[in-house]
């Protein structure tokens, strides 16, 4: 137990998306904090997303992991946090995955009664997800920033987690102010330069998106087929996305740009303008679960792992996070980074 946990402030490490969820929800529960984030030259995840929410997932249309906790709690806390920061991100909108073709249409058909959930609503071209939508995940990172920075609580600062902290038993010094924990947000950049929880399991995947303009699609509903086509308004489109497990560098690729060409003629669109490619990488992890939880021995923990899905994920768990910090309650066991304190040596 760290005493100074209620007097002292907390450091946060990264303002991508994690971090920036995170610090909302400290800042709402009034627990004092401060925000480092490293130049924009950093590489992130977060200025490439899509930003799609989306509540059911893969070929059978399957509820996600702990949707309707999640749920529940990503429309009032976007909704909240457009209101305290004067913005405009949260989007709710409908989502559309046509059948494949013939084969597969009948395939869910016959089965059309065991997989029906709340989320679905069946047609005979496909089947409507409700609750879905896309969050404008750059606009948010800025309105915070002029947030944090309105507050004098961000620095623009590149941690060396290894030489910049002196790390005592019940807080840490940085630049001379001590802090009751330090939590790293850092994104994939964690398992290449942490070397507290470098070591988790950790399987970062690159991605790539084009923005397009184009007359030939909706701007009514995101088309989600091997890929998405997420309307952005003004006939602005992002397609979407690529996954790659080999190369981490933020060079676009030819291999992506023809693999999300091909997304675009399958869904119809023939006819449009590239305006461009954005890469990023996702911090995915083995088991496809965060990395949300406290070190087992020093002042540190960490908020990150949220793979493709940070949207989704980052209000509830850092909500969850706050509630064990506070000592009122336990991050889901899936989740929490219990699952690997066999891996920390004492
Ligand atoms: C192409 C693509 C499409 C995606 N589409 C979606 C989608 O539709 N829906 C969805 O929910 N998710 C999507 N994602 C995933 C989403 O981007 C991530 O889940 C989320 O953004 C992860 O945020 P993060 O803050 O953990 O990591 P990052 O965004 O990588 O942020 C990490 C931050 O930490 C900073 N940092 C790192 N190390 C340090 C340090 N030592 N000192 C200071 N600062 C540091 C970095 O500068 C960065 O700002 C997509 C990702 C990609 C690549």
């Amino acid at each position: 137990m760290i005493k100074n946990k209620h007097s002292l402030p907390v450091l946060i490490v990264g303002q991508g998306l994690a971090g920036t969820i995170l610090a909302h929800t400290l800042d709402q529960a009034d627990v004092p904090f401060h925000i480092l984030d490293a130049p924009k030259n950093y590489f992130t995840s977060s200025f490439a997303a899509g930003g799609i929410f989306n509540p059911v997932t893969g070929r059978k249309l399957e509820k996600s992991w702990l949707v309707d906790e999640l749920f529940s709690y990503l429309f009032p806390f976007y909704t909240q946090l457009e209101k305290s920061l004067s913005g405009s991100f949260f989007h709710p909108m409908p989502l559309f995955r046509p059948f494949a073709n013939e084969e597969m249409k009948s395939w869910l058909l016959e089965r059309k009664e065991s997989i029906d959930n709340e989320y679905l609503r069946w047609t005979d071209e496909g089947v409507w997800i409700e609750k879905a939508g896309w969050l404008d995940v750059e606009n948010v990172l800025n309105c915070s920033k002029q947030y944090f920075q309105s507050k004098n609580i961000r620095q623009e600062i590149a941690l060396n987690p290894s030489s910049d902290l002196e790390i005592l038993r019940e807080k840490i010094l940085f630049q001379g102010q001590a802090y009751a924990c330090v939590i790293f947000c850092e994104g994939f950049h964690a398992q290449q330069h942490n070397p507290y929880f470098g070591h988790l399991n950790f399987l970062p995947a690159k991605g790539e998106l084009m923005k397009i303009k184009s007359n030939d699609a909706s701007q009514e509903y995101i088309l989600n087929k091997n890929g998405f086509l997420l309307p952005l308004g003004n006939h602005e489109f992002k397609v979407g996305a690529t996954y790659r497990w080999d190369d981490f560098s933020n060079q676009p690729s030819t291999l992506a740009q023809l693999d999300l060409k091909n997304k675009l003629k399958s869904f119809g669109v023939d006819s449009y303008e590239e305006i461009e490619m954005s890469t990023g990488v996702r911090p995915a992890t083995q088991d496809r679960r965060p990395l949300v939880g406290f070190h087992p021995h020093l002042p540190l923990a960490i908020f990150n792992g949220f793979g493709s899905k940070g949207v989704s994920l980052s209000p509830y768990f850092a909500q969850q996070w706050l509630a064990e910090w506070k000592g009122e309650g336990q991050i889901n066991s899936e989740a929490s980074i219990r699952r690997f304190y066999h891996l920390f040596s004492t």
